[in-house]
């Protein structure tokens, strides 16, 4: 179908859209209304874990859906329990919440905190987050963030979330008062350009969290979930924090996330927290397909695998083009270009003909690379032999 067919004019103006309507995908391709495939390396924004219509999330969705799939937040259904059982199985977390974005995710983290502090910090409710993060688009998660711009966009802001440094403990240590409850961070911030928090930042916030009784709160909604190569992004660290967010991989695709803590920081009484659609048994039978496979033998060692891989492909491009490396970890990486190229670079291996190439351009002067975690080397081949022909015809 031609583009003009399609009734786009009723859709409220967010942002740009480029003119091409994706009709269908599978694996790490994308397929638009005129046929043309494009390899994705955007994957939903780090969303679509087990690739374009991963198998046996499409048999999950489909037995759950003519099995149940609604019955009411108040009521249990087995899917939810399901699902939570695996994820504190698999994580150093006691007790799971369920939610349908990473922003309703963290507003969880964020009221949990604020109603800890008053149960057990004397109304402490100041949560210190970091300069560039990013933790959703509610008006809480906002004010929350470090992007700059937010804090006037729809102010006034949310008080309550001083700002530190990113890897720099001091700036941290300095915000500490008898008024603060927790410290919040992306143990690799996403948004902000793919800028990992060391292993040393991480135990010093650790030990400082420990020190002064507030709580560590990890927002993994992008770093989660198998993306950094572990099932946990702060894993990486030796660390466990006492709450963490997932959203994003956890579905796959579908709404879905969830609001991890440890038993000590279960504070919610009824009527505290809640939603309409928390632990529907549509979105967390998915969600349990995805970890199951996530947590298959040798799933794991397969995105270290391969997020080494692309990291040594990256490494060898940016040698050959004069460019400034490459950061990240696992399946979530950034080439550092140097220059403001990336949004040149991003349009042209969009309309390139006849594949396309989806990439994202995080800041204009890196690539950040999101695949399917089952990305094969093949097709990394083929992202840097799309991504080298762009660079030519620059
Ligand atoms: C995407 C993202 C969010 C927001 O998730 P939504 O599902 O878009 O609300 C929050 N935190 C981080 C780290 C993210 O990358």
């Amino acid at each position: 179908m031609n583009f003009s067919e399609y009734p786009i004019e009723s859709l409220m103006y967010i942002t740009n859209r480029p003119e091409i309507v994706f009709t269908h995908g599978k694996g790490s391709w994308l397929y638009d209304n005129e046929g043309k495939r494009y390899l994705d390396f955007i994957q939903g924004w780090a969303v679509n874990s087990l690739g374009h219509c991963n198998e046996g999330m499409i048999e999950a969705l489909d037995k759950q859906s003519r099995l149940l799939i609604n019955p009411s937040p108040a009521f249990y259904n087995a899917p939810m329990a399901q699902l939570a059982g695996l994820l504190t199985e698999h994580s150093c977390f006691d007790k799971v919440f369920f939610a349908n974005s990473g922003a309703e995710a963290n507003e969880g983290a964020i009221k949990l905190a604020r109603k800890w502090g008053k149960k057990h910090r004397d109304g402490a409710y100041e949560v210190i987050t970091f300069d560039h993060s990013f933790h959703g688009r509610t008006i809480a998660t906002m004010s929350a963030s470090g992007k700059a711009g937010w804090d006037t966009i729809y102010a006034p802001q949310v008080p309550g979330f001083p700002k530190a440094d990113l890897n720099d403990i001091a700036s941290v240590e300095k915000l500490v008062t008898r008024k603060t409850v927790a410290v919040m961070l992306e143990p690799i911030q996403g948004e902000g350009g793919v800028i990992p928090a060391t292993r040393e930042f991480m135990q010093q916030l650790r030990a400082l969290t420990k020190k002064h009784g507030i709580l560590l709160i990890v927002d993994e909604v992008q770093s989660g979930c198998g993306r950094a190569g572990t099932l946990f992004a702060h894993e990486l660290s030796d660390i466990e924090p006492d709450i963490m967010t997932l959203g994003k991989g956890i579905g796959g695709g579908v709404p879905l996330a969830a609001l991890l803590a440890k038993n000590d920081a279960c504070v919610f009484e009824a009527g505290d927290q809640g939603g309409t659609y928390n632990g529907n048994p549509l979105m967390t039978a998915v969600g349990y397909s995805v970890i199951s496979q996530l947590v298959a033998p040798g799933f794991l060692e397969g995105v270290r695998a391969r997020g080494q891989y692309l990291r040594e492909k990256l490494l060898e491009l940016s040698a050959e083009r004069g460019f400034e490396g490459e950061r990240g970890e696992g399946l979530l990486r950034a080439l550092l270009l140097g220059k403001d190229i990336g949004p040149q670079i991003v349009e042209k291996a969009r309309v390139m003909q006849p594949d396309g190439l989806l990439l994202n351009a995080a800041r204009p002067n890196l690539l950040r690379f999101m695949p399917a975690l089952n990305v094969t080397n093949e097709e990394i081949d083929q992202m840097m032999a799309m991504l080298r022909s762009v660079l030519d015809s620059l």
